[in-house]
């Protein structure tokens, strides 16, 4: 049955009241991951591993600096990053949403921080009422959340303006400017999201999740159920699978639930309840081909990587493939953009010392992080130069130099009014040269 007819099938759910998920195998191994994937979320901005600057119109990835003229290069980044997901869902499943997604980790986060806020205001406060105690812890999580907002408000900017820009505004209370407003704005929504929504986004407005759904197949990883019948049922019907649940889905109704993240929460909680009668869970992780039978068994390594079928083999092929490519043209782009091109719009001028000048349009752009200098010379015309302001040209990071500039030779009456010659420029940034061939334009007999 697909997982969108299982989803329409399913009973409704009864919501009991939440129960903190057990400490146990998954939710430990979950704990890991979140904090890896947020020091990741924290680090990319700064580090410049992920970051568009829009007002500078540059885009950051792997370290390296693009400009919006490479947009090549910055759609397949983007698209990799994209593909990457998609593969995961095919293969893992919704392991994304539960192990390495922001909303995810800072939902849970949240939910800790409340529940840490209600166990002070009882241990601290135990001689006051119980509407004070509640006052107290409320008003702690919301302090604490209210300052983690700025913050991560301030990260998730970050990706778009540059930090230390960004930092400036925020000190001085910015509420003037697009960036100031953006960044309020960005930490409003970020207090309400971990104070009101948390995962319900994940079930109502993330539209990745009903993605997902529609990639998996047979092959799958999921979450399963797996009892006995009648006599020979081991669940209790404790219900602690549901009440951890925080999708608000029961496991037990069926394994293609589209809401189900396939955190392992359920398997835990399941776990933690039946071992104390001495019984193995009936929750675990099994491939979608068999339910029915839990990972973990003796198999061969690339079945237990999910490499299941053919299908598999050949996105793994296509992602290395595109992956390969990226870090091609990454690593065959030039570090200083030179572009040299002949000005038409006056075929040659005859300069008062005698010598004859044609118009070039010359554009420098330093695409590294650091200062370079470019030299330029010309080749196959004696005596030829280019009137720069200085040569070699010096560029800061990020700089660009555009002029149209005349290159002069003296006049030969050799009989010929076009001449071919090379135009080389060397960046210290850079090992090659780069050389354009144009022609160099003069009148046959001196007027
Ligand atoms: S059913 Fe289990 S694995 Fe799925 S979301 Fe709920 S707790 Fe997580
Ligand atoms: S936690 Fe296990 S025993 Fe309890 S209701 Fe869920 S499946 Fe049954």
């Amino acid at each position: 049955m697909s997982i969108q007819s299982e989803a329409a099938a399913k009973p409704k759910v009864e919501r009991l009241p939440p129960l903190p998920p057990p400490e146990t195998v998954y939710k430990r191994i979950r704990k890991r991951f979140h904090l890896a994937f947020f020091l990741a979320f924290v680090a990319a901005p700064f580090s410049n591993l992920m970051r568009f600057d829009i007002p500078r119109q540059r885009f950051y990835f792997a370290g390296v600096e693009l400009w919006i003229s490479e947009f090549s290069i910055i759609f397949f980044a983007l698209m990799f990053l994209m593909f990457v997901i998609a593969a995961s869902a095919i293969i893992h499943g919704r392991v994304y949403c539960s192990y390495a997604c922001p909303q995810m980790i800072f939902s849970e986060w949240s939910q800790s921080v409340e529940r840490w806020a209600k166990r002070q205001a009882q241990q601290r406060l135990k001689a006051a009422s119980a509407g004070l105690k509640d006052a107290v812890a409320k008003g702690l999580f919301y302090t604490i959340l209210a300052l983690a907002s700025v913050f991560l408000a301030f990260v998730f900017t970050s990706y778009f303006l540059h930090p230390k820009d960004l930092l400036g505004r925020l000190l001085h209370f910015d509420l003037v400017t697009v960036g100031g407003i953006t960044g309020a704005v960005v930490t409003l929504f970020t207090f309400l999201d971990f104070t009101l929504v948390r995962q319900k986004f994940c079930t109502t407005i993330c539209p990745y999740g009903y993605i997902q759904g529609m990639l998996q197949d047979k092959h799958t990883l999921l979450v399963a159920y797996q009892d006995g019948e009648d006599e020979a049922k081991d669940c209790i019907d404790c219900k602690k699978c549901v009440r951890v649940c925080e999708m608000e889905i029961d496991i037990r109704n069926s394994p293609y639930q589209i809401e189900c993240v396939h955190c392992g929460d359920c398997i835990d909680a399941c776990e933690d309840i039946l071992r104390k009668v001495g019984k193995p869970g009936l929750i675990h992780y099994a491939w979608g081909e068999n339910p029915k039978v839990a990972t973990g068994q003796k198999e061969a390594w690339y079945l237990r990587w999910g490499f299941r079928d053919a299908k598999r083999v050949v996105i793994f092929g296509i992602m290395a493939c595109y992956l390969g490519g990226l870090a091609l043209a990454l690593s065959l782009r030039r570090p200083v953009l030179v572009e040299i091109n002949p000005d038409r719009a006056t075929m040659y001028k005859l300069l008062d010392d005698g010598r004859v000048a044609n118009m070039i349009r010359l554009k420098l752009a330093n695409r590294t992080g650091r200062d370079v200098k470019v030299r330029l010379w010309v080749e196959g015309l004696p005596g030829a130069d280019l009137a720069l302001p200085a040569n070699p040209v010096a560029l800061k990071p990020g700089e660009s130099f555009e002029q149209t500039v005349e290159l002069r030779a003296p006049f030969v009456q050799d009989g010929e009014d076009v001449h071919h010659i090379r135009i080389l420029a060397q960046s210290d940034a850079a090992r090659k040269s780069d050389a354009e061939e144009m022609t160099f334009i003069t009148p046959i007999k001196r007027k």
